[in-house]
């Protein structure tokens, strides 16, 4: 039977792309309202007060976060990648502004994803996934999302967005963290307490 998981995202990338890689899982869209504002430092903390937030007791719940580090803009946007352009401002027109004239390790970047699952007793198993590449001097494709137009993965001549969302579920930094979730959740450590 599948494990019922209720992520606390509205993105339908996201889910796609997660369920895609969560075999045997069934994934749902939470329905308990906007989750509480992302105000941890990192990662983990910001997935871990999604899972929380998603949390019902009958099914297992799933808080996901991300974000893209850039060389050139020391490590950021990272965990405030969400909230890197204004209101009207487009955020990947805004990041080649901001990388214009860089080259070389400037333009060196990474995704970064973490997970948290809570199971319905109260388990907590993280798995994080990183995708490296760098930033392109145009915003070339149209599948995916965010940076997506920009993002060129190591040893790809294409941006994440030409490669398409077929690709994207089997190597983006997010199918990345769900294969190290189920890795974690199959070590004997944490079959005990599930
Ligand atoms: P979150 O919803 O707080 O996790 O925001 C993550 C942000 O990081 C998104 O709004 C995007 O700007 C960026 N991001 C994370 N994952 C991806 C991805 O797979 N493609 C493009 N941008 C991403």
């Amino acid at each position: 039977m599948d494990r019922i998981a209720r992520l606390a995202s509205g993105n339908p990338h996201k889910l796609a792309e997660l369920q895609s890689a969560l075999p045997g899982w069934r994934l749902e869209t939470h329905d308990a309202g906007e989750p509480p504002p992302e105000t941890g430092a990192t990662y983990y903390e910001n997935a871990r007060i999604k899972a929380r937030f998603g949390r019902s007791g009958d099914a297992w719940s799933l808080g996901e976060d991300s974000g893209i580090e850039v060389e050139g803009l020391a490590g950021g946007p990272g965990v405030l990648s969400a909230r890197f352009a204004g209101p009207g401002e487009n955020p990947v027109e805004k990041l080649l502004a901001q990388l214009e004239g860089m080259t070389g390790p400037a333009r060196e970047a990474r995704y970064v994803c973490e997970l948290v699952a809570i199971s319905p007793s109260g388990v907590e198993v993280r798995g994080t996934g990183v995708l490296r590449g760098r930033i392109a001097e145009s915003a070339r494709g149209s599948e995916g999302f965010g940076y997506d137009p920009v993002f060129l993965p190591a040893g790809e001549k294409r941006t994440v967005a030409e490669l398409g969302n077929a690709w994207k579920r089997e190597h983006s930094h997010r199918a990345r963290a769900a294969q190290a979730l189920l890795a974690a959740l199959s070590s004997p450590r944490s079959r005990r307490g599930v």
